[in-house]
């Protein structure tokens, strides 16, 4: 096994697991095996307990695991699938070191962090460096390992300590440790700065780390002379400073390390030259360029509680763009916060008001996601309401789902109390009811999370169709509160189609209205298995009704290979060269590639 780690320095939001992710993609593209894992320094054992409006949304395995986002990251560029151990935190390791202290594993010792925790750290590490995450048998070649935070964050000192003895452990040709860092222009003197960069190399050596390889983000290319200096002060050789300089999308990353040849050090620090091929990057250029050259838009309003921070829904973002791209449409999200739609805003904030009602009347499709807490619910359930009636294409995701059929059962059933018992307890009409799958007395750990299988009840629903017609299909959780199957019947009865449903019969997975162009609500989240050239099914038939291409997308059954890279559309790709520094530019430099109310909305560089 060999290791790359990655480090940050100077400041945060480098976007250093984009970066990370990058690296591993072209590692791949080389024709290796790779895995990965991520260091969180903070003390949650997982991320499940923190507000994504704080730190990003809450990403989802297969497993359950919930973790962060940038697991996230890997898991689309990488296509593979992690499990919740890929995730270390400074949680797990002081729990699984205490647990071991309290059956007496240490045998009289004085558990301390050195050697104890950072022992635990390297065990942890070497253990998950060998689960196979891309369906084959067997070890990966190299595991990319992420450490969060900034060098110097006292957070992050055992793992620092730890992964210095690793290193050394390991030994040479086995480790290669890629630094990323910031070289800032002052805008007075238009000069590269590299003392940032200088300070923040020191420091890492102060902890007995050497960096092998700088990757600097700029604005634009490093000038020779910069290149010069930071080897010079850096100890790195100049072949070993790549500069990650602005890009317009987050795709051309690893396009820009393969042109400055990252992988050729990388390879060398590893031992891997004549092993690995020269990386094969033919498709994922190609879906670059159409990325690049879309201009026709389509226009999803986002209808959530957060909108300030894209971050807190990363995966639903980059789930829309994969179906845009494939669809071969410019993805616009109008971010309508719900609260907004509501009656109190009309009287409170009429301007407010009027202009979410704008937004939400002037776009293509409505997607609400997955939430938990009352905030925002009444206005989710007028915007389904707004797409049900107005026969605009509506995807629902988890919460999302849940607020259509309570919506329904409102306004068609005629059941004006109806709502869920997670909003309200005593409602005489509960819709949606807390259904764990172990006690219903605790709360601790009902959740039904991770990957759980759907059954498709009637073959030619539109959802059936956009998953290839399977008759299953195994998707991810998160969540307690499902459809009150004893009130199925009656929705059925008054058009709303349960077209999903668990292998019991008695979970309802996804609802569609055969009555409207594109109705569909999904209890799990089809998000987390997105991949770039892979769009999730339902978001795929999300912007295809949007873009008025559904008929086209289901008579190819939904095949979203079908659709790459000639398209359904007639965007045809250009040509489009790199040069040195500047010649591909973002409006504002970000390293992002969604598009928010024709702004990149800087959900990249969020590390
Ligand atoms: N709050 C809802 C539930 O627990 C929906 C959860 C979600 O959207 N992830 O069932």
């Amino acid at each position: 096994m060999k290791y790359v780690l990655v480090t940050g320095g100077v400041v945060s939001g480098l976007g250093k697991g984009v970066t990370a992710s990058s690296i591993g993609l072209l590692l791949k593209a080389c024709g290796l095996r790779v895995t990965s894992i991520k260091i969180d320094p903070y003390l949650n054992t997982d991320a499940g307990t923190m507000s994504p409006f704080e730190h990003g949304e809450v990403f989802v395995l297969d497993d359950g695991g919930e973790v962060d986002l940038d697991l996230g990251n890997y898991e689309r560029f990488l296509d593979i699938k992690l499990t919740r151990d890929n995730n270390i935190t400074t949680g797990k390791i002081y729990q699984s070191v205490l647990d071991n202290e309290r059956k007496g594993d240490y045998l009289g010792k004085t558990v301390q962090v050195v050697p104890h925790i950072t022992d635990a750290i390297q065990k942890w590490i070497e253990r998950v460096a060998l689960i196979p995450v891309d369906g084959k048998e067997g070890p990966a070649d190299v595991c990319v390992i992420e450490l969060g935070g900034t060098i110097g964050d006292i957070e992050s000192m055992p793992f620092i300590e730890a992964l210095g003895q690793f290193s050394y452990h390991v030994g040479p040709g086995n480790f290669c440790l890629i630094h990323v860092s910031l070289v800032p222009v002052l805008n007075v003197v238009g000069e590269q700065k590299t003392k940032p960069t200088q300070h923040s190399v020191r420091g890492l050596r102060g902890l007995g780390l050497t960096p092998n390889i700088l990757a600097c983000r700029s604005t634009k290319a490093l000038e020779d002379n910069v290149k010069a200096k930071l080897s010079q002060f850096c100890h790195v050789a100049a072949e070993n400073i790549l500069t990650l300089y602005d890009v317009p999308n987050i795709w051309h990353i690893p396009l820009l390390l393969r042109d400055q040849k990252a992988h050729e050090a990388i390879l060398k620090e590893l031992n891997l030259i004549g092993v690995a091929r020269e990386p094969d990057l033919q498709e994922w250029t190609a879906r670059t360029r159409v990325y690049d050259i879309l201009h026709e838009p389509v226009r999803i309003a986002m209808v959530g509680k957060y909108t300030g921070l894209s971050d807190s829904y990363l995966s639903v973002l980059k789930a829309l763009l994969h179906a845009s791209v494939a669809c071969r449409r410019k993805l616009v999200v109008e971010w309508v916060a719900a609260g907004d739609l509501e009656d109190v805003t009309a009287k409170e904030a009429p301007d407010v008001y009027k202009n979410a009602w704008d937004l939400l009347k002037g776009s293509d499709g409505v997607l609400v996601p997955g939430g938990f807490g009352d905030r925002g619910v009444q206005g989710k359930i007028l915007a389904a309401k707004y797409a049900r009636e107005n026969k605009v294409p509506f995807l629902g995701v988890c919460l999302g789902m849940q607020i259509a059929v309570i919506e329904f059962a409102r306004s068609v059933l005629g059941l004006h109390d109806a709502n869920s018992t997670e909003f309200d307890p005593e409602t005489s009409y509960p819709c949606v009811i807390f259904m764990p799958e172990g006690s219903k007395t605790h709360m601790g750990g009902t959740m039904r999370l991770g990957s759980r299988r759907t059954f498709f009840k009637v073959p030619n629903c539109k959802s059936a169709k956009l998953y290839n017609n399977d008759s299953f299909v195994d998707e991810r959780h998160r969540h307690r509160y499902e459809v009150n199957p004893n009130m199925v019947q009656q929705f059925e009865n008054a058009g709303l189609s349960f077209v999903g449903r668990d292998e019991t019969g008695q979970r309802m997975e996804i609802i569609e209205l055969p009555s409207h162009p594109y109705f569909v609500g999904a209890q799990f989240h089809p998000e987390f298995k997105s991949r770039p050239g892979k769009p999730s099914a339902l978001f795929l038939g999300l912007i295809a009704a949007a873009s008025g291409q559904l008929d086209a997308v289901l008579q190819n059954y939904g095949h979203a290979s079908k659709l790459l890279p000639n398209g359904i559309g007639n965007g045809k790709p250009t040509v489009k060269t790199y040069q040195n520094g500047n010649a591909i530019k973002s409006s504002n430099g970000s390293l992002n590639g969604v598009y928010s109310n024709g702004n990149d909305n800087g959900n990249g560089a969020h590390h």
